[in-house]
């Protein structure tokens, strides 16, 4: 797992050095995760972030990545809403436009809406999957 996501780090950053650092490690997180499947969404990454979902209390994208409370030694609830995006991005968009905007870190370019847009489809996202959990 450790290799996979340095490794992730390193490609991610031959995409773009200039990286936000919220999206290397939510991707960095989604891709140390073997296989990302409803399991691990449901099991592996609820008991981080359910509560704060369910409080409606899910980050804006500029407010991610602020190392605020930390849930484990090693890992902020920070990277984990941010590893959620990812999986957000993939799922309902794909690798493509993932790519895209690591290299231009543009909401409008890469995904045809703005950040607003993104984040509302994000929540959706997000209240969906741990609702009912
Ligand atoms: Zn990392």
């Amino acid at each position: 797992m450790l290799l996979a996501h340095e490794m992730t780090h390193s490609f991610v950053y031959n995409l773009n050095p200039n990286i936000s650092g919220w999206l290397t490690e939510g991707i960095a997180l989604y891709e140390q995760t073997p296989v990302f499947n409803e399991t691990i969404r449901k099991v592996g990454f609820i008991t981080w972030i359910e509560s704060d979902i369910k409080k409606g209390l899910i980050p804006k994208f500029s407010e991610l990545f602020n190392g605020r409370e930390i849930t484990d030694p090693l890992v902020t609830k920070d990277y984990v809403f941010a590893g959620s995006f990812v999986d957000f991005v993939t799922m309902k968009y794909g690798y493509e436009v993932l790519i895209e905007f690591i290299k231009s870190l543009d909401f409008t370019k890469s995904f045809g809406k703005s950040e607003t847009e993104v984040h509302m489809e994000w929540m959706k996202f997000l209240t969906e999957i741990y609702k009912n959990k």
